[in-house]
């Protein structure tokens, strides 16, 4: 199948060839052909497997013709979290760049008022997560009854954080006869019940899970003591030829507390969870993604449906507490055809997540021995360090009386958070500072089920 069997203009087509793209992945190909018809669409699949091309392609040519009003967009692309809005953003960019569509993005944690004045200039392409976009409507600043055109990506994410009362609420907002596509990674029944209420006869297309198509993962369980997590963390990282990682922990606390340390430790890291604002998020993601630094802690939270590429290594520092937060931390690694290493640590209070994982990936995680890590390098105070070895991705330590003076700086810290962290991300409605959960999932996989 070629890109240009599916229907797409000129334009497109030269958009994504200048993307570089040989050929549409199995979801593009089964969904940009019935888009393109003004067909309802489900679509099970996950981030990574390029499920956002297959509903920004289309949707560009659909908005080709036809004009803006003010504050009446004529689409809307719901998203869960302001990073995953972000980036459907720069899609619409990268592949829109020989249209003349206009975009606004409104998200929570950056200014409203240039969100209202796009708005008043008229949109063809609204971007938004839930929260903002309520806040809006209600203050009157944007009208539905133009909105021909519906997306609601990572449903099941939706429902994970509260969103789908929001989303429901919307939906009734916007004309009967828009079209709707629904994307999700799973199906739960809230999710069945949505997409029987808000589409129309839709066409579902479905692409298999990445966890248990995606062999390029090396992936094992590694028991562990709470208190012995750091030490196996570096010896990982010293010894394990370990490029650039993704280091997961439950609670924002623990991000910030690890990283911060590990800095201390001459370690090349950055964090990213959900009480940093978005501009750091982006920034922080920036520095990992331009390789200046090579270690991201991270939330999943904030994490969630990012498209960082190359990603050699993904440890969970902590086992997640949902097995579907397991297939999308270690879809980091081992995309589109890269190998990659995912090693989860467990502690003996672990053992019923580590079945549950089991159970919806179908597979028995090995088990390696914590003695099979070699130990971390020592740095610093007694011996000096040789020259940086390649794999060695610590910094070049300091000597020890730049030691002292480093210690006298004061660390530069996030403010303390004084709320008490949540037990579950799937509980409760969460503000969208703290929302959901992470990531994206190989990609590129088999197309199995057309119903
Ligand atoms: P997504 O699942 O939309 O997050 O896409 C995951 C990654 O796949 C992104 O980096 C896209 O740029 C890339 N991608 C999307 N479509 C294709 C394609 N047909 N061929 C190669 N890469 C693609």
């Amino acid at each position: 199948m070629k890109f240009a069997d599916l229907g797409l203009s000129d334009e497109l087509l030269k958009a994504v060839a200048d993307a570089g793209y040989d050929a549409p992945t199995p979801i593009q190909a089964q969904a940009i052909p019935p888009v393109l018809m003004m067909k309802d669409i489900i679509g099970i699949a996950q981030t990574g497997t390029g499920k956002t091309a297959s509903f920004v392609l289309p949707m560009i040519d659909i908005l080709a013709h036809g004009r803006s009003r003010a504050r009446m967009p004529r689409s809307l692309i719901l998203e869960p979290t302001r990073e995953l809005a972000a980036q459907v953003a720069e899609n619409f960019e990268k592949y829109g760049k020989n249209h003349n569509l206009s975009m606004a993005l409104l998200i929570g944690g950056v200014s409203m008022g240039d969100q209202i004045k796009a708005l008043e200039k008229g949109v063809d392409v609204l971007i938004a997560t839930p929260g903002r976009l309520m806040d809006l409507f209600e203050r009157g600043r944007i009208l539905m009854s133009g909105c021909e055109l519906l997306v609601i990506d990572e449903a099941d994410r939706m429902l994970d954080m509260g969103f789908i009362p929001d989303i429901e609420q919307i939906c009734s907002k916007l004309p009967t006869t828009r079209q709707t596509m629904l994307f999700s990674a799973t199906m739960p029944p809230p999710i069945k019940k949505l997409s029987d209420q808000f589409l129309n006869n839709p066409k579902s297309v479905e692409v298999s899970r990445p966890a248990t198509a995606n062999t390029s993962i090396d992936q094992s369980i590694i028991h562990v003591a709470p208190k012995a997590k750091r030490k196996l963390l570096y010896g990982i990282l010293d010894n394990e030829g370990v490029d650039t990682a993704i280091i997961f922990c439950n609670r924002k606390t623990e991000v910030r507390d690890l990283c911060q340390q590990m800095r201390k430790d001459g370690f090349d890291a950055g964090q990213i969870h959900g009480d940093m604002d978005q501009s750091s998020r982006l920034a922080e993601l920036d520095r990992f993604k331009s390789g200046e630094i090579n270690i991201l802690c991270a939330s999943d939270v904030a994490a969630r449906g990012l498209d960082i590429k190359g990603v050699s290594h993904v440890v969970n520092y902590d086992i997640p507490w949902h097995p579907d937060d397991y297939i999308h931390r270690i879809g980091r690694t081992g995309r589109a055809g890269a190998t990659g290493v995912a090693i989860t640590f467990v502690t003996n209070r672990d053992d019923e997540h580590v079945d549950s994982i089991q159970k919806l990936t179908g597979t028995k995680l090995p088990v390696r021995d914590s003695k099979s890590v070699k130990p971390e390098k020592k740095q610093g105070s007694k011996k000096p360090v040789p020259d940086k070895p390649k794999s060695d991705k610590r910094k070049k330590q300091p000597s020890d009386d730049q030691q002292i003076s480093a210690k006298k700086r004061p660390e530069k810290t996030a403010k303390k958070d004084t709320k008490s962290e949540k037990q579950s991300p799937t509980q409760d409605r969460v503000d969208e500072t703290d929302d959901g959960w992470n990531g994206p999932v190989p990609g590129f996989l088999d197309a199995k089920l057309d119903r």
